[in-house]
């Protein structure tokens, strides 16, 4: 911890438990304490800490290549977009690393879809963002945040985003105009606290976006990929986006895997030349979303996050009076929103550390809940226990 924070820049605020391993749910610290952990990396981990298949396929690709560029064709690409397209219903994959860089390629493929497909006046092309959005980290990214923190004093910011209420399809409608190119969303918003837009607005959404010739991009680094108890958070609402942006759990909660995935009317304005990336595609990554993808399309993951989510639901409801103000469960996936009176979301955090819960929290008073979805029902109510306990002090 003291050469981290002698020479790791303090773009974070750890909690100090230092992991040394991990199997499914639960890490173990240096000292061979064991944590369960609640926050899987922001839903990277979704499979649990080193899954069994995932580090095979890894292992078996490290021992044979992992980085060719995409100059040249490998053997695993064609696969692994073959399958993901197919898990998504689409035609088309852009495989990229981080989640920014698929969110930074949906926006240039919004962008060149406006100016080729539908006749948008050259730069002028916008992207309608939510409020309370995020997105990632780079500039222009936190250019349509409207956090502070991530966006002060990184400016001057991109042009051509505009920002209408989360969950509001009226005002949503009334900002689209001839230059609208894209609506970017995500259909439950992570990092703002697990929020859940009212019952049918991602269904408004689909149908205004397709009445008015504008893409819906749905960002779904976070909320898809099971963690909902379905494959994507859309399907809730029975709804399909033009595009979709996947990340985190993509790569196995071993390495980072994003992709944009689409159909070839709108991926396949992207050109030789025009985009790319060194790492995106490489034959490693490629294994071990094959994996992933393997692994999603037999639906177990989905299934035992939406019926683990609903006991989730019941325990932590339990509390909601007793220290917690308010909960937003979706699937495997809670807001929890901590009684100021009780403390606030980081000593929450640090408290629930003492009794070996790792959990993260968000904007001051909230707690996130993102187990892997291999957690047991009690291992999930030991962890409600130990909640329950420091918020009585
Ligand atoms: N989009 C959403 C919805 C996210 O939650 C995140 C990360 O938390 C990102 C994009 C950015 O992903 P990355 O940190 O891999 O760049």
């Amino acid at each position: 911890m003291a050469a981290e924070d002698a020479h790791v820049a303090h773009n974070y605020h750890p909690l100090p438990v230092v992991v040394a391993r991990g199997e499914g749910a639960w890490v173990t610290d240096i000292e061979g304490k064991r944590y369960l952990d609640l926050l899987a990396a922001y839903s990277a981990v979704n499979f649990g800490h080193c899954h069994p298949a995932i580090v095979a396929a890894a292992q078996e690709q490290l021992a044979r290549v992992t980085l060719t560029s995409r100059a040249f064709h490998n053997d695993r690409l064609g696969t692994f977009a073959t399958a993901l397209a197919d898990l998504c219903g689409k035609d088309m994959v852009l495989p990229m690393n981080t989640g920014a860089e698929a969110v930074e390629t949906g926006i240039k493929v919004a962008r060149a879809w406006g100016y080729r497909v539908k006749g948008i006046p050259a730069d002028r092309a916008t992207v309608i963002v939510a409020s309370d959005n995020f997105h990632g980290r780079t500039t222009t990214i936190v250019g349509f945040s409207d956090d502070p923190q991530a966006r002060d004093d990184f400016g001057p910011y991109a042009p051509g985003f505009v920002t209408v209420p989360f969950g509001d399809a009226a005002a949503l409608e009334a900002a689209i105009d001839e230059t609208t190119a894209a609506v970017l969303l995500e259909p439950i918003q992570g990092e703002a606290g697990v929020i859940i837009p009212p019952e049918g607005y991602l269904r408004a959404v689909r149908e205004i976006t397709a009445r008015r010739g504008v893409l819906m991009i749905a960002d779904e680094i976070q909320s898809g990929l099971g963690r909902v108890g379905t494959t994507f958070a859309c399907q809730r609402e029975d709804v399909v986006p033009d595009v979709y942006l996947l990340g985190k759990a993509l790569g196995g909660g071993i390495l980072p895997v994003s992709a944009v995935v689409a159909d070839r009317d709108v991926l396949g304005v992207i050109r030789p030349g025009e985009h790319g990336s060194t790492f995106g595609g490489n034959p490693l990554a490629a294994a071990v979303g094959t994996r992933v993808v393997e692994m999603l399309a037999t639906g177990e993951f989905q299934t035992r996050a939406a019926a683990l989510g609903e006991h989730l639901e019941a325990k932590l409801g339990e509390l909601v009076g007793s220290g917690v103000t308010g909960i937003r469960v979706a699937g495997l996936w809670a807001g929890v929103d901590i009684d100021p009176a009780r403390g606030t979301g980081r000593e929450v955090a640090e408290r629930l550390l003492g009794r070996g819960v790792l959990v993260k929290d968000t904007h001051g008073q909230t707690i996130r809940i993102a187990p892997p979805l291999v957690i047991r029902a009690t291992e999930l109510d030991w962890a409600v226990e130990q909640l329950r306990h420091v918020l009585a002090g």
